[in-house]
């Protein structure tokens, strides 16, 4: 029988979690969700030195805001294998318990090199041009270990309390092979693995060893996480294997890399092209906040959705999904092996999509605390034709306001370019005849105020409909011209256009 599928995520609060932190959490909550399984959050804490505040909680506050809730773990509710944390984790003794049972069996030692001693070591290997220097098979019999040492020596160490680590012992030259659902059947040499700390000297176990007991304790069906830990795999493989799990051990995914938009790296936290992360974070050590995705103005389904094409694709050319939608249509095969390049105005692009699916009402009320903000109010109506005639200009809300703040207040200065070309010595006469006719209409409306306008032409000829256009509305581009005239209303029509001409010569 297949096992119920249970995926989870597994971040270190170390900083903020970023947009690839969340994708990876995305196609965990999709498989689960696509094969009605668990999704679990679980942090993993162990390296006390990396420790950030506010991390934690920003990585619950991220998955709610995205939608992608756990359904077990940290920040959503205790399910059957609380604690999830595994700093709390530890206190039962369960990794030291796992440790110690590769230890009896021969397949973890204690290590008692001081760091000076490792420093050394490095630096001799260097010397020799080694490569990638590492404890390993061959370098560890160099050192102060409870494979070098005689054992009464080591008792003695252990009882007198000296510091020491447990590493795993990974064999001299051994094909691991490994099947990985997305890049098929890997293998690696085990020279190329070094002698992984499984226990610090803290008592503390690393991840190397936590995520493998949490997720065979965690019954943990898929690891589904970054390429980066590719090349820690041969040793988690190995020690799945020394435990006696290998059965039991999870189905491997390392999802792709997103690259930045050059494609020649991974996407880093100081870009400044796009945001980086979900929700804006100040981080501790640093001065200055990084602005998120949702304060950018980003709709959470469209990050979303902007998320699940990078790296995955649904076969065909449809581009817009729902979280539910994505869930019923995921699969690892559909998912790269190599990098995803992120395209900043595809985003944006997928934002105005989601933007556009609101009705003129919910962007209007979206609006009006920035329009309120700058001390400006309007009637729902007023905002809602607004909103209407703006909408397929603007990407987001802020942008409201960017692309149509002259319909609020007026511009002192004209858009130059036009003027130069445009304005000669017959537009004042031609324009106050405009002004003329706008002042007889008496039922200001679009149809009336384009026939009253097309009768001017009839009679006078050619005039120019973006000259009118920045006279009224001081810029030279925007939603179609009578449209905006009509919500302007006729008492700002004619005030703007008179105070234009009175300027003008
Ligand atoms: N704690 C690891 C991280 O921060 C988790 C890797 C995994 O999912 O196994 O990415």
């Amino acid at each position: 029988m297949e096992k119920r599928v249970r995926v989870r995520f597994a971040p270190s609060p170390t900083g903020g979690l970023h947009m690839g932190g969340v994708r990876t959490a995305l196609f965990n909550y999709l498989f689960a969700k696509k094969h009605g399984g668990d999704f679990i959050l679980r942090i993993e804490d162990t390296d006390q030195t990396r420790f950030v505040a506010g991390a934690e909680q920003y990585i619950v506050d991220a998955l709610t805001w995205c939608g992608i809730k756990p359904n077990e773990g940290v920040g959503f509710g205790d399910g059957p294998h609380a604690p999830y944390r595994q700093s709390e984790r530890k206190e039962s003794g369960i990794y030291a318990k796992y440790a110690q049972q590769l230890i009896d069996a021969g397949y973890a030692y204690y290590a008692f090199d001081s760091s000076e001693e490792l420093d050394e070591m490095r630096k001799r290997l260097e010397a020799a041009k080694v490569v990638a220097p590492q404890y390993n098979a061959v370098t560890r019999q160099n050192m102060r270990n409870s494979l070098t040492l005689p054992e009464d020596e080591v008792k003695r160490l252990l009882e007198s309390g000296a510091k020491y680590v447990v590493r795993l012992k990974v064999p001299r030259n051994e094909e691991i092979r490994f099947e990985d659902i997305i890049r098929g059947w890997v293998t690696v040499n085990s020279s190329q693995v070094d002698d992984k700390v499984l226990l610090k000297s803290d008592g503390m176990p690393t991840y190397h060893l936590a995520h493998i007991v949490d997720d065979i304790e965690m019954k943990i069906s898929h690891a589904v996480r970054g390429e980066e830990w590719l090349p820690s795999a041969p040793a988690h493989i190995l020690i799945y294997r020394y435990l006696g799990l290998e059965k039991e051990m999870p189905k491997l995914a390392h999802l792709p890399l997103i690259l930045n938009p050059d494609g020649n790296g991974k996407i880093s936290k100081r870009e400044a092209r796009f945001p980086v992360f979900p929700l804006s974070w100040q981080d501790p050590r640093e001065a200055m906040p990084y602005v998120g995705y949702k304060e950018s103005g980003y709709y959470p389904e469209a990050f979303v959705n902007i998320l699940a094409l990078l790296g995955w694709n649904p076969g065909n050319n449809e581009e817009l999904f729902s979280l539910d939608e994505l869930a019923a249509l995921f699969d690892f095969e559909r998912v790269n092996k190599s990098g995803a390049k992120f395209d900043p105005e595809k985003a944006k692009w997928f934002n105005q999509q989601y933007l556009r699916k609101h009705s003129d009402a919910d962007l209007a009320n979206a609006f009006k605390p920035l329009l309120h903000s700058k001390g400006i109010a309007r009637s729902d109506a007023f905002l809602a034709e607004f909103c209407r005639l703006m909408k397929e200009k603007v990407h987001f809300v802020h942008e409201f306001w960017e692309q149509g703040h002259y319909v609020f207040e007026a511009k002192e200065v004209l858009d130059e370019k036009v003027m130069a070309k445009k304005w000669n010595d017959k537009s004042k006469a031609l324009f106050t005849l405009v002004q003329d006719s706008f002042i007889t209409v008496s039922d200001w409306q679009t149809q009336v105020l384009h026939d009253t306008f097309e009768e001017l032409v009839k009679a006078h000829g050619k005039i120019d409909m973006q000259l009118l256009r920045v006279l009224i509305t001081g810029v030279a581009g925007g939603p179609q011209l009578f449209d905006l005239l009509a919500l302007l209303g006729k008492d700002e029509v004619l005030a703007r256009l008179g105070k234009s001409l009175g300027k003008l010569n």
